[in-house]
């Protein structure tokens, strides 16, 4: 092998190199991204998550809340994981502003 292909093989490694870097970035920052693009991870128990209302408060009036279509249908929320009950509640329930 002469000096001349030495170089342009070293030069190979090198980009290779750092294509697969570049490769393992972005699948490191896929994998950092909630499963669900619009729903939460927190786990319903961690939130003390009721499939009923508390008074007036309940997930279809929280600032957090995702509604489903049609709205009487379970959504989704920002905080919370999974499918989400319009008329249940959960200890971090925020007023809508
Ligand atoms: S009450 Fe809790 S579970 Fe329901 S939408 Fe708000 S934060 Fe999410």
């Amino acid at each position: 092998m002469s000096i001349e292909n030495r170089r342009s093989t070293r030069r190979d490694v090198l980009k290779q190199t750092a294509g697969l870097a570049g490769i393992a970035a972005v699948v490191g920052i896929a994998a950092a991204q909630p499963a669900k693009a619009d729903g939460g991870t927190m786990s319903p128990a961690s939130v003390g998550y009721v499939d009923k209302p508390n008074g007036t408060h309940q997930c279809s009036n929280c600032s957090l809340y995702i509604p489903g279509t049609p709205a009487t249908a379970n959504g989704l929320c920002k905080a919370v994981a999974g499918s989400i009950s319009p008329t249940a509640w959960c200890q971090i329930w925020s007023p809508m502003s």
